[in-house]
């Protein structure tokens, strides 16, 4: 990816105590009035797990590994530039994984024209439930920059982007048997309904993981050099109508646009560089600022409950500073054509940013298990996913459809001003 313009300068003189203390109270007006005008964006239900809940979660799922190499990210810490033997090596392991939990796949191979030739792409598309109406996606690219020399050709991009890429496998693995679990209580008419919560309604909504090739540019990052798989399944999404019968075909009013498959994704949530020890996560898009809150909040509830391990200087990862402007990155092509996005991206980048030391050695094994706790959580809420209903204690939600929090709930890191 590569940075675009930002919108705010960060530069400033450090004030007197008594401008922090109105500076504060300043922030907080800002930060209620921000709340208030995120709710007018906010779309659809979320559904906040009680602390409870969280735990049980969590603990549902001890660390299964004593080294960041354990588990795929071992099979993923290869040079894997799109188009070379070991992309594809890669692609096989990843489509593995997927296939033996189940999910639905979709490959979209094609060849694109680049500076160094024609090269064959492929993105990897994986739905747990293909006939919902409507998804959420997170993504990740898989490929890794490319480079013409040894020993720069063996850059292996550790946070770029194979950590996020193993936390999406590992949140497969993990919502698989929820996801399960409820499509069978659907099935067998057990579908819960408590407090206005409808199983079977919120299950209209699934989970879709894309993982795009060719995110790298092979010289210079340009507008053609750069985001290949991402703009080739952005044109073709925006050009494949929706089947007569799919239920936003019967929704939709007379003489509005034919619904394309872009307009079932409620959600686009990309990662990248993303795995190191220090992240900075910044909200880009008035749309989803609700939606980045949401995801602060996770890790909030997350550090409160010591379910993460927070490391020395680590203790806020999301700044309620909004920067407009945005990063270059896979998820431009949807943003272009309407999407909502979520673009969660250590900025800065990490130092070791398309060097060789971006390998296993930067990777942070309690960052690697924080990362996946806080997607995980974020996932079942936004899905409207708990534990099991079928175990002792009983699941309670907060519907946030019109959300309440008090100012103090958030963490002020940064301000406007
Ligand atoms: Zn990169």
């Amino acid at each position: 990816m590569i940075r675009l313009r930002s919108s705010l300068s960060l530069g400033f003189q450090l004030p007197s105590l008594h401008l922090i203390f109105l500076g504060y109270l300043l922030l907080a007006n800002l930060v209620a009035s921000r709340r208030e005008d995120e709710r007018t964006y906010q779309k659809r239900d979320y559904h906040t797990l009680s602390n409870a809940d969280i735990r049980k979660l969590v603990e549902s799922d001890p660390p299964q590994w004593d080294s960041v190499t354990d588990g795929h990210l071992g099979k993923l810490l290869i040079p894997r530039a799109s188009g070379s033997e070991n992309n594809t090596l890669v692609q096989n392991y990843i489509s593995s994984v997927f296939i033996n939990l189940g999910w639905h796949e979709e490959k979209t191979p094609f060849r694109g024209s680049t500076p160094i030739g024609d090269i064959d792409f492929t993105n990897l598309i994986y739905t747990y439930d293909p006939d919902a109406a409507r998804r959420i996606i997170l993504a990740a690219h898989f490929d890794s920059k490319w480079f013409p020399d040894f020993p720069a050709n063996q850059f292996i991009g550790a946070t770029d982007s194979a950590a996020p890429v193993a936390m999406l496998l590992h949140l497969a693995e993990f919502l698989t048997p929820l996801l399960k679990n409820r499509k069978e209580r659907i099935r067998t008419g057990h579908g819960l309904l408590r407090d206005e919560f409808d199983e079977e309604e919120i299950a209209g909504t699934t989970i879709q993981i894309v993982l795009f090739d060719g995110e790298e540019a092979f010289k210079d990052w340009t507008a053609t050099d750069s985001i290949y798989g991402a703009r080739h399944l952005a044109e073709l999404w925006s050009e494949t109508y929706l089947e007569p019968s799919h239920p936003l075909q019967l929704q939709k009013r007379r003489f509005a646009p034919e619904p394309t498959v872009l307009d079932t994704v409620d959600h686009l949530v990309l990662l990248d560089l993303l795995g190191n020890k220090h992240s900075m996560i910044y909200s880009y898009f008035r749309e989803t600022d609700w939606l980045h809150t949401e995801m602060a909040s996770v890790d909030g509830r997350l550090r409160r409950e010591s379910l993460v391990e927070v490391e020395d200087g680590e203790n806020e990862w999301f700044s309620t500073m909004r920067l407009r402007g945005g990063i270059g990155d896979d998820h431009l092509p949807f943003l272009h054509r309407g999407v909502s996005i979520l673009h969660v991206i250590s900025n800065p980048f990490p130092s070791v940013w398309h060097t060789l030391g971006d390998d296993a050695t930067v990777l942070s094994l309690p960052a690697l298990r924080r990362w996946d706790r806080i997607l995980r959580i974020f996932t079942c809420e936004y899905l409207g996913l708990a534990p099991d209903p079928t175990s002792t204690t009983t699941t309670t939600f907060t519907h946030k459809s019109n959300p309440k929090k008090s100012i103090d709930e958030l963490t002020i890191t940064n301000t406007e001003l």
